[in-house]
């Protein structure tokens, strides 16, 4: 892996071994900020309807097509835009941008990124950060989401680790100091336009399964059904996918890799997220573009991203050598 950013993750990673926590602390103090109380109160109220929309959005999908049927449209569409949105958050936010694993045709990069942002995550620049954040600190003072950081003693203490990594870090004061971590994702155009039309992705997220389930279904109510399901229940099964890789995908799951964190591969988090359920596998090569490390491993993402090569679309997508992948096994 020769990537100047998975270099510099990596040595960050080798850096931080060992290192004592006041120099912990320092260098989180380095990457975190405080939100403003004014910030704080607006960032919880959406948070709370991010998480709470989309949940009450799937209830009403059920009780409506046990009304009115359309179940044919609401399934191609839930499964059309779990499948785009989905690839958007591992391929265009997390391997294409954070981890800048592989370079893609910049038609193919947008294309990426605004599936990404249509998976209402939030904007990838802030997306990216948090991640590096995550990255570079993992399990220590600063990591946005880690389930070991707070640990809680007593009954419950250990859900409550659970549901901390999951979402209840978004109601969190800590903010990433962005121009530390994404220099490189600020100082670029294309990306900033991208996140500033951030809104047009949000309504586009809903707007497509409603085409799509009325092109199915061929009249109004098949938009219902598209809307319902590729919209707001779509969107409630991308959040707790992707959600369950900080938190479930630290917790349980085999480490065929030493790394200096919890991380772990789960195979069912690998079916559902496409790929990124080797987590263990990714903390130990983060700057990987394939996640696939040992035989009998499938990646699917990192396949749609050597299938995007093959084709000319992308280049310099980065793997460790086998000598690298022999060290780190545990
Ligand atoms: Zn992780
Ligand atoms: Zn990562």
């Amino acid at each position: 892996m020769s990537t100047s950013t998975s270099e510099s993750i990596g040595a960050e990673r080798a850096v931080l071994v060992g290192e004592s926590s006041a120099r912990g602390e320092t260098r989180a103090r380095e990457l975190v900020r405080e939100a403003s109380p004014g910030a704080l109160a607006i960032e919880r109220v959406i948070a709370a309807l991010v998480i709470g929309v989309p949940a009450a959005g799937t209830a009403w999908a059920i009780a409506w097509t046990a009304e009115h049927g359309r179940g044919g449209a609401g399934l191609v569409a839930f499964a059309m835009m779990y499948v785009l949105t989905v690839f958007g958050v591992t391929i265009g936010y997390h391997r294409l941008s954070a981890h800048r694993s592989f370079v893609a045709h910049p038609v193919v990069r947008a294309l990426l990124i605004a599936f990404g942002s249509m998976a209402l995550q939030g904007p990838m620049i802030r997306w990216a950060s948090d991640h590096r954040r995550h990255h570079a600190l993992t399990e220590r003072e600063g990591d946005p989401h880690s389930p070991w950081r707070r640990r809680v003693a007593g009954r419950g203490g250990r859900w409550r680790d659970f549901w901390h990594a999951h979402w209840g870090w978004f109601f969190g004061s800590e903010r990433t100091r962005t121009r530390r971590l994404a220099p490189d994702l600020i100082g670029d155009p294309l990306l900033r336009a991208l996140d500033r039309l951030y809104l047009v992705w949000v309504v586009l997220s809903f707007a497509l399964p409603m085409g799509l389930g009325a092109l199915v279904a061929g009249d109004g109510a098949g938009a219902i059904a598209g809307l319902l399901w590729g919209g707001f229940a779509r969107v409630f099964a991308v959040h707790h996918v992707t959600w369950c890789i900080n938190s479930l995908c630290h917790l349980v799951g085999s480490r065929p890799f030493r790394t200096n964190d919890e991380s772990r591969n789960n195979l069912v988090m690998v079916v559902l997220a496409l790929g990124e359920g080797w987590h263990n596998n990714h903390h130990a090569f983060p700057g990987a573009a394939d996640m696939h490390m040992l035989p009998r491993q499938i990646d699917v993402s990192g396949l749609v991203i050597r299938g995007l090569a093959r084709v000319g679309l992308a280049r310099e997508v980065r793997r460790p050598s086998p000598q690298q992948v022999a060290r780190l096994r545990s």
